[in-house]
Parts: C-alpha cells; structure tokens; sequence
C-alpha cells in the first residue's frame, strides 16, 4: 500500500508521544544482517539462543526480514533517550558499591515505556488510513522481542551509525537510546542511512575491561561484561572475573568512554529516573537479599533477567574483586550457599581477599 505524506505525520506522531528519534528504513535485507549470521555461526552470542531462533527451513529469523515478514515494506525505528543525570561508571571510583548498567536503573521497564508509546503511533497510522484500505494495512511493534536486529534497521532509518562498540550512536543524543521498531506493510519513503563517525577513535575498544570487542564492530558476548552478569547461568569462567571489577548486572564502559556520549543530553521523561539504591547499590544490601526483597526492589525491572542468583553470583564476584576484607564475613556465608554458582564465586572472592 502506498499513501503519500505519512513521513512527516508519522514522525509528528513519535515526538508528541515522547520519542526523541524517529526515522524509516525499507524492509530489505542489508548486508549487516549477513554479519549478524556470521556472528551466531562464531558462537559469539554465547547463551543466548533466543538470538538464535531459526524458521522451519532452518534460516535464522532476524538474518532476514523478507522470511519472517514478507509483508513488510518499511520499519518504522523510534528511538528514546534514557541518559539521567547521574554519574558515569567511569567517574564513580568506589569499589565496595556495585554498577548496575545505566538502561536498567528505571522505575518502568523500558520495554513497557517504549512499546506503550509505539503503540500509540500504530492507532494514528490505522486511524490515517482510509477505512476501505484498513485490511490491507498491517503493524507490528517490537522492542528487543521481534525477529528483527533493530540497530541495523535504526542505522538504515538514518537514527545513528553503528559503532566499533556495536551500539548504536546518534550524533547529537549519543548512545543512551532505547530503541523500538514497527514494521509496516505501508510504503514509505525511507531516511538515508546515518554515517558512520567513529573515525580513528578506538576508546572502546582500549576500556574494555574484559577484551569482548575482539575487532572493531565485533563483540563476542562469550567475554562481554553485560552478557557475562545477566545471560550467563552457572559459573562465570574464572579468567573474566576480574574484569568483571563491581559490575553487578550490565556494563555501561564502552559507551562511558565514547566521545559521542560526552555531551549526551538528559532525558525528559522522568519513568527512566533510577529507583531508590540502583546507582552504585551497595553490594552487602544485593548479596543478602532476600527472595521476597529481590521481588519487591526488581518489580517490572529488566534486571529480574539476571534472577536472584545471578544478581547474588556477581555481588560476590564483586565483593572480590573490591580488595576490602571487610566483605569476608558476608562472604564466609556466601560460601555455604545452596546455590553452587553463587558458593563458588564466593570460595574464589574470599581467597582472593585473603591473599592481599
Ligand atoms: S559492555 Fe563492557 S564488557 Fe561489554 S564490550 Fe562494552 S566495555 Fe566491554
Ligand atoms: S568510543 Fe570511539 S570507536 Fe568506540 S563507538 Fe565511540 S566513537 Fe566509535
């Protein structure tokens, strides 16, 4: 279906329900999706089978637009800035407080604010088209669930290149942008891609703790802090815990060091104003919550990923990696825990706080 003049009402629509970016992209294959084949073949996505999800020929479904949704013509990509006025975890220098990544911190989940507001452009889009064209118009929105890599699509939407940290980066807002897409069978004229501005500039690469950027443009998450601290079930391979420093759940060091971030603005919405305790929380408070405090502190958070478990594994890990012995009692506990991967963890912190 083509309808003329959506373009700028589309885009209207995005920033009256608060979205900072909006752009379109055709619904064709680019050749970052073949990267994205090439990745999974790797095994660089780790645990993450979800990455992995395959048609009924076999084909990964977000290596390609065209088989899981025909239909679709044009991707509208959204993009909101969540970037609070708080620190960077390269400025906060207290290494018996945890980091939770800056994404996380919200009072909502962001994948409610983003989809909330993306279904609000779908109703304008079905109420622009005429009634006796309805059948034929068909949406999808999704934020990070869709079969869909949404940073390439945001790439070809002209929103932001993507950058040799692998996240997407706007020239003026940075890279602190939640992203959500809709796919649409309406034809729309699509943005220019964004260019690449990365330049010479190699920061990322150098900060990251753990080397998961092997190249540029190229993350293997097998060694990547964010994957490490949420995906990764069981125990975390001892070679990578000591760069995993106070990271408690995600990793915000490549984008900290970006210059594109240096003078990110702050966004408006106040949903992404982080909880009471999640900037820089204290590690004894995560490791000794309890099941009913996980539940009520990490209602509707993203960080219910990483589970209880996994929240108290990296806690210990941290405590470690803190060189305060005063974390050895807590960790003496820890140490007898049911839970292996947290037990472990907390056996290898303590020895290493021994030795000091
Ligand atoms: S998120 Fe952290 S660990 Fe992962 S690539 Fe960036 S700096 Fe490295
Ligand atoms: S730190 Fe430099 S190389 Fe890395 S994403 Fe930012 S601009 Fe690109």
């Amino acid at each position: 279906m083509e309808i003329p003049n959506f373009r700028a009402t589309i885009k209207s629509a995005a920033a009256q329900v608060g979205f900072d970016l909006c752009g379109i992209a055709p619904a064709s294959d680019a050749p970052e999706l073949n990267h994205f084949s090439e990745w999974i073949a790797a095994g660089h996505a780790g645990e993450m089978k979800y990455l992995e999800a395959r048609d009924d020929a076999g084909d990964l479904k977000r290596a390609s637009l065209a088989r899981v949704a025909p239909w679709a013509r044009s991707v509208i990509v959204c993009a909101i800035n969540y970037n609070t006025g708080h620190p960077y975890s390269t400025e906060v220098k207290d290494p018996n407080r945890g980091w939770i990544s800056r994404y996380a911190w919200s009072q909502e989940d962001y994948h409610d604010a983003v989809l909330r507001r993306l279904k609000l452009i779908e109703d304008r889009l079905r109420n622009l088209v005429p009634a006796e064209r309805q059948a034929e118009l068909i949406t999808r929105a999704y934020v990070d669930t869709g079969p869909i890599v949404e940073r390439v699509f945001a790439k070809y939407a002209g929103i932001g290149w993507i950058g040799k940290n692998t996240c997407l980066i706007n020239q003026k807002k940075g890279s602190w942008l939640f992203l959500g897409v809709i796919l649409t069978s309406l034809d729309l004229e699509p943005d220019l891609p964004a260019p690449d501005r990365c330049g010479t500039c190699t920061r990322c690469i150098q900060a990251c703790p753990t080397d998961a950027i092997l190249a540029p443009y190229q993350l293997d998450s097998n060694k990547c802090i964010a994957y490490l601290t949420i995906e990764k079930r069981g125990s975390i391979p001892e070679d990578l815990r000591e760069g995993m420093g106070r990271h408690i759940f995600g990793c915000d060091i490549c984008q900290d060091v970006c210059p594109w971030n240096r003078k990110a603005p702050q966004t408006a919405p106040t949903e992404f104003e982080p909880r009471a305790g999640l900037v820089n929380p204290a590690l004894a408070w995560l490791a000794e919550m309890s099941e009913e405090q996980f539940r009520q502190t990490f209602r509707r958070s993203p960080i219910r990923r990483a589970k209880r478990s996994g929240i108290r594994r990296n806690a210990a890990i941290a405590m470690g990696n803190s060189g305060d012995p005063s974390f050895l009692p807590v960790l003496e506990q820890l140490s007898a825990d049911e839970e292996e991967s947290i037990a472990e963890s907390a056996r290898w912190a303590k020895e290493r706080l021994q030795k000091l």
